[in-house]
């Protein structure tokens, strides 16, 4: 049914008078699916309602960050009690030695932590700690892979040409493109060719399960390849798991993987829907940033303890929660068999990829291994599925390279009025395209 979205079309005219595009974040504007974006009112559980009145069953949960659905109880219990106390502080709080000895309880691969405020200063503190440990300049990232917006991410090779760097945004200098190679996502011998040629390499970053591309799960050879590579040649093995973390497992994909990175960034989840970011790893590494070593960096709000609240509720209720992941696996695998029940009753052949709760349907009726095959996929398909999904109530993330989101609010009913849609959605596609 097509709803009523007039409310959101007036903010979203009026927003783009004084912020660029309208947004603050260009993945909300809903320019790949083309349209205006929805204004949200407020949300609750699996659900989000817009600025007209109309409710979703949410599948963006924030891109990430929410595993528990919109404003569970005890982490908005956990807020205010900070609140209560100060906002800022500019001083250490108790609660920033906890959060970091939470994550290091559970996940095992991590010795010391240090907070930040965004995934983006999380990975870009993460390159610069392991340039000044190893005295090393350049970095291998893999193509499709999403790192935040620092400069030396923004780097992709154009399709099929790995050696040849092309920025994906202006404004990256010359200097910063020369350090940055770029590698194929699932293919050893890409990185190995890169190694071979070049002795100055600080580390390789890698989303060891990738979410920025659709989802695209790396092979267990692919990484313990890295693991071994990064041995071999005094290369640093940086995990980015800011949206894997504490989504696909307690311990990460270091946990699915049982590998230990050298460092690890986290974001997302560990901010219970607060700015936080972290990056972590083996203490000898850890202890080189400031003040305990020379590597600079700070941040004036970093380990807010309001933050640091919601972070701590989070993992808190993780830790005594542990089976929380099997029902998410539950949730997830229920919601990829009834996509593809009703992919097979319209003799459809579209690919879906899962880990856990990180869920994408891609448009294609091949398996998407990398970005080179992830970009083949029908995005005009998408956008129609897309716009359908959202008339039928169902709120997913406005692109066909972001993972779909599963909470722990989202019911057997929640799960099941999304099925239905999509085979309204997909029997709509049979009469138009068929
Ligand atoms: C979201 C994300 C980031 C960036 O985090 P921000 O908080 O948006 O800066 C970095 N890496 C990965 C894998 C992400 O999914």
């Amino acid at each position: 049914m097509k709803k009523n979205r007039e409310n959101s079309k007036l903010q979203f005219e009026r927003a783009q008078k004084v912020i660029p595009g309208g947004v603050n974040s260009p993945a909300r504007a809903f320019k790949a699916v083309g349209g205006n974006p929805l204004f949200i009112d407020k949300a609750v559980g699996s659900k989000i309602i817009d600025i007209d009145g109309n409710e979703y069953i949410d599948f963006v949960n924030s891109w990430g960050p929410h595993l528990f659905g919109h404003k569970p109880p005890f982490i908005l219990e956990a807020i205010y009690k900070a609140l209560e106390k100060g906002i800022s502080f500019g001083a250490p709080v108790e609660g920033e030695t906890k959060l970091a000895e939470l994550i290091i309880e559970l996940v095992p691969q991590v010795e010391m932590v240090r907070m930040v405020n965004s995934g983006t200063e999380a990975t870009m503190s993460a390159i610069r700690l392991a340039r000044g440990y190893t005295g090393k300049n350049k970095i291998i990232k893999f193509e499709g892979c999403y790192h935040g917006h620092a400069d030396s991410f923004l780097v992709m090779a154009g399709s099929g040409a790995l050696t040849n760097q092309a920025p994906t945004s202006p404004g990256i200098t010359a200097g910063v493109l020369n350090d940055t190679l770029i590698a194929r996502y699932n293919d050893l011998k890409s990185v190995e060719t890169i190694v071979e040629s070049n002795n100055d390499i600080a580390c390789i970053i890698i989303e060891p399960i990738a979410g920025n591309m659709g989802v695209i799960k790396a092979d267990d050879d692919f990484i313990s390849g890295l693991r071994r590579i990064c041995d071999e040649n005094d290369i640093l093995l940086i995990f980015d798991e800011v949206m894997t973390g504490f989504r696909v497992s307690p311990s990460g994909a270091c946990g699915l993987y049982n590998i230990r990175p050298d460092l690890i960034c986290f974001g997302k989840i560990i901010g219970g829907g607060l700015p936080v970011g972290a990056y972590a790893g083996k203490k000898e590494i850890m202890q080189h940033i400031s003040p305990s070593g020379k590597i600079y960096q700070a941040g004036t709000l970093s380990g807010n303890p309001v933050a640091m609240a919601s972070g701590i509720a989070t993992l808190e209720f993780i830790k005594a929660n542990l089976d929380l992941y099997e029902e998410l696996e539950r949730k997830g695998a229920f919601l990829e068999n009834g996509f593809k029940q009703v992919l097979k009753k319209y003799d459809l052949n579209y690919f879906i990829s899962r880990v856990g709760s990180m869920f994408c349907l891609f448009f294609i009726d091949t398996e998407v291994r990398n970005y080179d095959d992830a970009i083949k996929c029908d995005t005009e398909l998408f956008s129609k599925y897309f716009w359908s999904m959202l008339d039928e109530g169902i709120y997913l993330p406005a692109s066909q390279f972001e993972s779909y989101f599963i909470s722990l609010a989202h019911s057997n009913e929640d799960l099941e009025n999304t099925i239905k849609a999509f085979e309204k959605t997909i029997k709509n596609f049979n009469v138009s395209i068929g």
